[in-house]
């Protein structure tokens, strides 16, 4: 799984799927223009943890 951060917020850990050619952080809390850092930690985001769904499902 890849996980990381999203934009100033760095104490959230998203998890990371790829939409595209861009990780984008599960639970779509991102705007285009945020920049997506990847991290060795585990996922901390309660909207990702929820999401049960395919993650191509999960994307808005
Ligand atoms: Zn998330």
């Amino acid at each position: 799984m890849t996980t990381g951060t999203v934009g100033r917020d760095v104490l959230t850990v998203h998890e990371l799927i790829w939409a595209g050619d861009v990780l984008r952080p599960r639970c779509g809390d991102a705007g285009l223009e945020d920049e997506v850092v990847e991290w060795r930690r585990s996922v901390n985001c309660p909207e990702c943890l929820r999401c049960t769904l395919p993650p191509s499902a999960c994307l808005r």
